[in-house]
């Protein structure tokens, strides 16, 4: 295994924190388990609480790829165990001494369970692979570009140098060399450009466009289906097996469900009926009165429920509302053409930008904008949604393609905020702070 041989991480500790002495292991283990198992322990034993975090930034996506811009080949380079290929420093070993049957143990390096490592490792790779053109690291994780062949071997003999002269080791069978298209960090880079990588953001999508369909947030949704206690109990079939027999289900609701199962997925709290969003019972009838509006008749709102939305019975209570609407009843005899479009239909590209947030999914939010106009949407992984970030990201994007004449989110507390506010004033953008959809409640 490699060792860097730059530099040694330093370990800070918060105050004066009192020693506290831990039992050591009760059976032999092999080393690797107790090690694994020690850091696990250091980090619930509370030395990570009191050690002063590194707040070192990482790298943010629209940097890393505008770096890459018009690169046509690319190599993909992998660290073995990266984290413990770094020194720490002499006076930080200490801490990190854990008690086996063979006796103490001090580690000499960096390990992941260790709170400062992310942001310590990171600062190590921006010196060790500043200056190299179109070369990128995102942790250990790093990514050389190139827009010809003898560019790219150029820069990654650049990369290949440096990291002999740190004394890095890399893991040659998860490396990637001189490929045309690369993934990282959930976006395709190739001669084209770079997009999302849609495996990984197709369902997420799928989520957010049925959400456009509704006069609800993503969160209301998914609070909802979390306070559904049948759409719980169906999510927990999805995830862990359907009994083999409907009889053995006793809830009707639940029961329901059970011949659609094999095209039930949950995706980010919520839950698929393939590509519709199911929505959560207290929601529906919202849901029924917003696909009323306009009056379009039983078949034009089926249409659009079977495009986008999923719930037992849905088609019948359509028709038991449609029945039941005098106005419905007219529209149909003088078959009048109705506009279900609820936003005006811009009339060029990225004048409306609808923005919502999705997640968290494995501890990551997703800021999703969709231009109105083209149904082009920028995803954007991000690991919190304060203002500030939201701010941070929009920038990012604005920068690339020009700003929006209107913006429109929900009410979230990032979106409403005096900061937020005063920088769509600055920017002359309009800002809706709407439910999506909604035009008339007394439809
Ligand atoms: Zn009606």
């Amino acid at each position: 295994m490699g060792l860097c041989n730059k530099t040694a991480v330093k370990l800070v500790l918060k105050g004066t924190p009192k020693p506290v002495y831990r039992p050591k292991r009760p059976v032999a283990y092999s080393m690797e388990n107790v090690v694994e198992d020690e850091l696990l322990r250091l980090e619930c034993n509370g030395l990570n609480a009191v050690l002063e975090s590194n707040n070192y930034p990482l790298p943010l996506p629209e940097d890393i790829f505008a770096k890459m811009a018009n690169c046509r080949i690319f190599s993909h380079i992998d660290l073995s165990d990266a984290y413990l290929q770094v020194p720490v420093d002499e006076a930080s070993q200490p801490f990190l001494t854990i008690n086996t049957h063979e006796g103490l143990f001090q580690f000499t390096r960096l390990s992941p369970g260790i709170k400062a490592a992310p942001g310590a490792f990171q600062q190590l790779m921006d010196s060790m692979l500043a200056g190299l053109k179109r070369t990128t690291g995102y942790l250990d994780d790093i990514l050389v570009g190139g827009s010809t062949e003898e560019e790219h071997q150029h820069n990654l003999q650049m990369v290949l140098h440096r990291l002999r002269d740190y004394g890095f080791t890399v893991r040659i069978n998860k490396c990637n060399f001189y490929m045309h298209q690369v993934k990282y960090l959930g976006q395709i880079l190739d001669a084209d450009g770079i997009r999302p990588d849609s495996d990984k953001i197709a369902p997420i999508n799928i989520v957010y466009q049925s959400i456009q369909a509704l006069p609800l947030s993503f969160k209301q949704v998914r609070d909802r289906t979390t306070s559904d206690h049948d759409l719980q109990q169906v999510m927990r079939f999805v995830n862990d097996g359907w009994p083999s027999k409907k009889a053995s289900i006793t809830d009707a609701q639940v029961q329901q469900f059970y011949l659609r199962r094999d095209g039930l997925s949950v995706v980010n709290g919520c839950l698929l009926h393939g590509e519709r969003l199911v929505v959560p019972s207290c929601s529906r009838k919202r849901v029924l009165q917003q696909l009323h509006t306009g009056h379009p008749g039983v078949e034009r709102m089926r249409s659009i429920a079977r495009q986008y939305l999923y719930w037992p019975n849905i088609d019948e209570d359509v028709s038991k509302l449609v029945r039941s609407c005098g106005e419905c009843a007219s529209v149909a005899k003088t078959d009048r053409k109705t506009n279900l479009e609820s936003w005006p239909v811009p009339e060029k590209p990225w004048q409306r930008l609808h923005l919502d947030f999705a997640g968290p999914m494995d501890g990551q939010y997703y800021l999703i904008l969709v231009d109105s106009y083209s149904k082009w949407p920028e995803v954007v992984r991000t690991k919190d949604i304060t203002t500030k970030t939201t701010l941070h990201i929009l920038r990012g994007i604005f920068a690339r393609y020009g700003q929006p004449e209107t913006l429109v989110t929900d009410n979230g507390p990032q979106l409403t905020s005096e900061q937020f506010e005063a920088f769509c004033d600055t920017n002359g953008i309009m800002h809706l702070k709407t439910a999506p959809f909604i035009r008339n409640q007394t439809d």
